[in-house]
C-alpha cells in the first residue's frame, strides 16, 4: 500500500504519506498524531484521512545517511531530510583517517641539499655515473673529513689560480677541488684502480703539484691527489689499489703560503672508455661525486696488489 501513497510535508515538518483518495481531504481535522504508526495489519480505520507516518521510511533514510557518513562523504545524508524525525541514535564522530589509508611510498633516494647544489652531470642524456660507473659510490679521499665539499668558493673547481696555464675546461684556472684537513691526515683512493703515476719529490715534477698520486679507474677515469705530505711507501706505479685504500697523507708540498690541503682532481678520457692514453683527457668538476661519496673514519691499510711480472 505504501507505494500508492502520496507524500506530503506538514507544517510541523513531518512527512506524511497519503492515500490518493484521501489526499484532497488532508486538511480535514484529524485526531491522529503524525508520529503514530498505523499497523499494516490493522483493519482500515473508518475515519479519514488515513495517515501513514513514515517512521519505517524515516529510519531507512536515517540508515542511508548513516552509511553515507561512514563512507566519509562529509555531512550525513540524513541532514538533507530535515523533516524526517530521526530516532535519537547517536552518530559516530567523523573520522579523519580511515584504516584503509595507505602511507605514501618512501622515496628511494632522498636528495641532500649538497646533491641538489651539485646535480649529476649528463653525457648525451645519460647520467655521467652510469656512463662511468667508477664515479658511483666513491670513498671520500680525506678520511674523517669534516665536510664533503668545501664551502669556500676559492677552493672550488674553475676559480682563478695565478700561474696556472690555461686548460679551457678549468675556467679561470683551478682544475680540481681543494679539500681541507690537517697535515698528516690519511688519504685514500676514491675507487678501485691502477696507480699510473707517483711523484715522491717534495716539489713534484713541475714544482707546483708537490708529492702526488694519480690513479686510473677501470672505466678510464682518472683521479689525482696532490700536495701530499707523504706517499705510502708500499705503493708503486702499476699497483692495483682499492677504493678506501690508504695511499698517503695530506700535506702542503709545493703550495707556497697556502695552508695544508688536498688538491683533488678528476679527469675523463676524451674518448669514452679509452684507457690507452692517459694524457688524452679533460678535467671536470669532481664536486657532484664528492658530495655523493662516503667519508670513512680511517684508511684501509692493505698491501697493494703488485702487477704480474
Ligand atoms: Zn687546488
Amino acid at each position: 500500500m505504501l507505494h500508492e501513497g502520496r507524500p506530503f510535508v506538514t507544517t510541523t515538518g513531518a512527512v506524511e504519506l497519503w492515500h490518493r483518495a484521501c489526499f484532497d481531504r488532508r486538511a480535514d481535522p484529524i485526531d491522529v498524531l503524525p508520529s503514530t504508526i498505523v499497523p499494516e495489519l490493522a483493519p482500515p480505520p473508518s475515519r479519514t484521512p488515513r495517515v501513514i507516518v513514515l517512521a519505517v521510511a524515516a529510519s531507512a533514510l536515517a540508515g542511508l545517511g548513516f552509511a553515507h557518513w561512514r563512507l566519509g562523504g562529509g555531512m550525513p545524508l540524513a541532514a538533507s531530510y530535515a523533516n524526517v524525525e530521526l530516532a535519537p541514535e547517536p552518530l559516530p564522530a567523523p573520522r579523519t583517517t580511515t584504516v584503509t589509508e595507505v602511507a605514501p611510498p618512501r622515496p628511494l633516494h632522498i636528495e641532500t641539499q649538497l646533491e641538489a647544489r651539485y646535480p649529476m652531470p649528463t653525457l648525451d642524456g645519460d647520467d655521467l655515473d652510469s656512463v662511468y660507473p667508477s664515479l658511483r659510490g666513491w670513498t671520500h679521499p680525506v678520511t674523517a673529513s669534516a665536510e664533503l665539499m668545501p664551502e669556500l668558493r676559492s677552493r672550488q673547481f674553475g676559480v682563478g689560480r695565478a700561474g696556472v696555464e690555461g686548460r679551457p675546461e678549468c675556467g679561470a684556472g683551478h682544475c680540481g677541488v681543494d679539500l681541507d684537513g690537517p697535515r698528516g691526515r690519511r688519504l685514500v683512493s676514491v675507487a678501485d684502480g691502477i696507480i699510473v703515476r707517483i711523484e715522491r719529490a717534495e716539489l713534484g715534477a713541475d714544482g707546483k703539484s708537490g708529492r702526488y698520486v694519480r690513479i686510473q679507474h677501470s672505466d678510464g677515469t682518472l683521479t689525482a691527489y696532490m700536495h701530499m705530505d707523504d706517499v705510502a711507501d708500499d705503493i708503486q706505479t702499476g699497483d692495483k689499489v682499492f677504493g678506501g685504500q690508504y695511499i698517503g697523507t695530506l700535506g702542503a708540498t709545493a703550495v707556497g703560503n697556502t695552508p695544508p690541503h688536498l688538491h683533488f682532481s678528476l679527469e675523463l678520457p676524451n674518448k669514452v672508455g679509452d684507457k690507452g692514453d692517459i694524457r688524452d683527457t679533460h678535467y671536470i668538476d669532481p664536486a657532484p661525486f664528492l658530495v655523493r661519496s662516503t667519508i670513512v673514519k680511517s684508511a684501509q691499510r692493505r698491501h697493494a696488489v703488485k702487477p704480474a711480472s
